[in-house]
């Protein structure tokens, strides 16, 4: 006898992982409901993604009518309304979120609000009602990490989700504690718009695990346009006084402390899962002592119904690693032989230039015992970056030696996220060098770079001296 169900599909989270679950679940023709406690469109679309790129896009428009100079356009009388800023980001936002729960309706999928948590392994309690069903999709999302005697008050002292909301007048001073992805996209916001920023890592390196020689092009190109970096550097503390924020920094080499004021700290040292009032355990589920839900290559966890997908359940924390696994669940559930084996996630800062990268690092295939060759191409010898006055960093493409066979692509550069489609396709394919090199790509363009790239991996670029 089958036991019946409120629902074939319960969606925990309206997040990028928990809408494509669902919006996929109902195109297979499932029930379908997801639960959503705070806004559809999750942290991407309304904390996330979405608005720190409007920002990003501001806050070169700023910096491009400077550059515009060089060829003789000058802007008089210019300023920013910030409260203007604010409302154009969050009007893009609506827009988005408004079209997810369009999409919900036009799917028939059925939106519940409320913070859902788990009384069984196949009910699920939101506000006073519970619902059934026969099988549940995790997408709890994720969080920002907190720092011992650093308190956000999201006014002074915020983390991604308060420097979003941007300051009237901009803060002289800013720290950003943290050299990862978001760190530095807010560094890079805020230092076009005006203020004097400083990025702090605790590490030897920023952006950990992207390529060795794109981030020292990277952190060049950042440090070049006004950022302060300082590695191997910690926050011990922070506190409020009438001139501003007082941080303690540590140098982690020596040990040395000192005390800088900052007008505005932003606290970005990472994210961790979210299963606050879920209670996975009353449904069976393992939790593992970081906070995830582990899950095997179908999305499944640990109770074989019960599926956990995007941030809540593994690195990377990327929105669209979560979408993946949200239609990979979606499409188990419905019988489909769905699986999470992308060969490559790829990974981008939206900086100018942004550093975007898919497949190996230069050191993760020497690891793994490949012998590598690498080919660079310089924006520098691009017409089309020329154009663009944006020069600024390379395409670095490694291959393995013996057969050409292409293992990773990382570019600091314009636009460099728009060209990652490329590499990644060609990744998937298993492309060579070769293939790509024989590719006719458009004249100028910027993609053109990744041509020379796989070109100069033969030393046979034309556009500079292959050596
Ligand atoms: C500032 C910032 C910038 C970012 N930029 C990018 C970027 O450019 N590109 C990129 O790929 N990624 C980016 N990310 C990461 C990206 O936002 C996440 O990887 C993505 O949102 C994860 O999707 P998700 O569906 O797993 O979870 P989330 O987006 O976190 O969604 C989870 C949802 O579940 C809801 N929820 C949680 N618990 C419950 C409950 N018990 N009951 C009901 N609802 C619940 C939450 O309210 C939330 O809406 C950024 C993140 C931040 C913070």
């Amino acid at each position: 006898m089958t036991k019946s169900y409120d629902f074939d599909v319960l969606v925990i989270g309206a997040g990028p992982g928990g809408y494509h679950a669902a919006i996929r679940a109902a195109q297979l023709g499932l029930k379908t409901a997801c639960v959503e406690r705070e806004a559809v469109g999750g942290v991407c679309l309304n904390w996330g993604c979405i608005p720190t790129k409007a920002l990003l896009h501001a806050g070169e428009m700023v910096h491009e009518s400077k550059q515009a100079a060089d060829f003789g356009l000058t802007f008089s009388g210019t300023s920013l309304n910030i409260g203007k800023l604010n409302g154009w980001k969050e009007g893009i936002v609506k827009k988005l979120t408004g079209g997810v729960s369009g999409l919900f309706k036009a799917n028939k999928v059925t939106l519940l609000t409320g913070q859902a948590s788990f009384v069984d392994d196949h009910t699920v309690k939101v506000g006073d009602q519970t619902h059934t069903a026969a099988n549940i999709i995790i997408a709890t999302g994720s969080e920002p990490a907190t720092l011992p005697g650093i308190t956000v008050d999201q006014q002074v002292i915020v983390d991604s989700t308060g420097a979003l909301n941007v300051p009237d007048p901009i803060p002289g001073r800013m720290l950003c504690i943290g050299g990862g992805v978001i760190g530095f996209e807010f560094a890079h916001i805020y230092n076009n718009l005006g203020s004097d920023v400083k990025v702090i890592e605790f590490l030897p390196t920023v952006i950990p695990g992207a390529d060795t020689d794109a981030v020292a092009a990277f952190r060049k190109s950042m440090e070049k346009q006004g950022i302060k970096v300082a590695t191997q550097t910690k926050a011990n503390r922070a506190e409020k006084k009438a001139d501003g924020v007082h941080v303690e920094l540590e140098d982690v080499k020596t040990g040395a402390k000192t005390v800088e004021v900052y007008d505005r700290v932003l606290v970005a040292i990472g994210r961790r899962p979210r299963t606050d009032g879920l209670n996975p355990e009353k449904a069976g589920v393992t939790v593992t002592d970081r906070g995830f839900i582990p899950a095997d290559r179908k999305q499944r966890t640990n109770v074989p119904h019960i599926y956990a997908i995007g941030d809540v359940a593994s690195n990377p924390m990327l929105a669209h690693k979560a979408m993946k696994e949200g239609l990979v669940a979606a499409e188990v559930i419905a019988g489909k032989p769905a699986e999470q084996d992308a060969v490559a996630i790829p990974g981008v800062v939206y900086t100018s230039p942004e550093l975007a990268w898919v497949g190996l690092t230069e050191a993760e295939a020497k690891e793994k015992g490949y012998e590598v060759k690498t080919g660079n191409f310089p924006f520098a010898a691009s017409g089309r970056a020329m154009t663009l006055q944006s020069t600024d960093g390379f395409v670095k493409m490694i291959v393995e030696k013996d057969t050409d066979l292409l293992l990773g692509v990382h570019i600091v550069g314009p636009h460099a996220s728009d060209m990652l489609g490329e590499a990644g396709l060609a990744l998937e394919m298993a492309a060579t060098a070769t293939d790509i090199a024989l590719t006719i790509h458009a004249h100028p363009t910027l993609g053109e770079s990744v041509l020379e790239a796989a070109e100069a991996v033969h030393k046979q670029a034309i556009h500079i001296v292959n050596r």
